[in-house]
């Protein structure tokens, strides 16, 4: 996907600095989903490098967690000028990518930070003030994984209520991700997956130990 030059929004490609697509580990279990990148994020091209980042690292080591153990991205990608809310024009473009993402990491949880990737990622409008904390089954894409809404970082930053809040639903992070495995939704019937015929090839070094030997040509 060709996010690094993307388009789609004129005037966020216009202003941007940077496409800032997310960060830290591919193979996460554990996802954090914010609004849109800032200033600092903008100049960095890194997701959360600013006060909200600094709170979100402190609630994720009060949890025994460090912040290359998790994968963290925005709903849109590119800083809308001035940190003006996300339109739904752009949310609707950027949403391929963010979808993308999920099924490339494949996490048990996605912690939704904020009203914008909530209502997205959970498909309804309820706001994050009479959801949060509690965690639900979606699909999305192809994966299903456990969405937890939870306050936006930066919310907290100034309302010390919220930080309180913010801080219990983190409390309660671990247990919810200690809940059992979901099933992969339903795949296709087999009829309609294509069968791609594979060469068979002269293995050019030898198996490593433990492998397969290479039979299926794939090196
Ligand atoms: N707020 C967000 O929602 N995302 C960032 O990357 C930084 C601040």
């Amino acid at each position: 996907m060709a996010a690094r030059g993307c388009t789609r929004c004129a005037e966020l490609a216009a202003t941007r600095t940077s496409v800032v697509f997310g960060a830290g580990n591919a193979d996460a279990e554990l996802m954090f989903v914010g609004e849109a990148p800032g200033a600092n994020e903008d100049l960095q091209g890194l997701p959360f490098v600013g006060a909200a980042g600094k709170l979100l690292e402190q609630l994720l080591g009060e949890i025994g967690l460090s912040r290359s153990e998790v994968f963290i991205a925005n709903v849109l990608k590119c800083r809308p000028p001035g940190n003006r809310d996300p339109q739904s024009g752009e949310i609707d473009n950027c949403r391929p990518y963010l979808i993308r993402q999920i099924e490339l990491i494949e996490p048990r949880v996605i912690c939704t930070l904020g009203n914008f990737a909530t209502k997205l990622l959970r498909g309804d409008p309820a706001g994050i003030t009479r959801v949060h904390g509690a965690p639900e089954v979606r699909t999305i894409g192809e994966h299903t994984v456990r969405v937890y809404p939870l306050f936006h970082p930066a919310a907290a930053l100034y309302t010390p209520s919220t930080l309180e809040t913010l801080r219990e639903d983190f409390a309660r992070l671990p247990a919810v991700l200690a809940l059992p495995a979901l099933p992969a939704p339903p795949r296709p019937p087999a009829e309609t997956i294509p069968i791609v015929e594979v060469e068979p090839q002269t293995p050019q070094r030898p198996p490593a130990p433990g492998s397969d030997g290479g039979q299926l040509g794939l090196f």
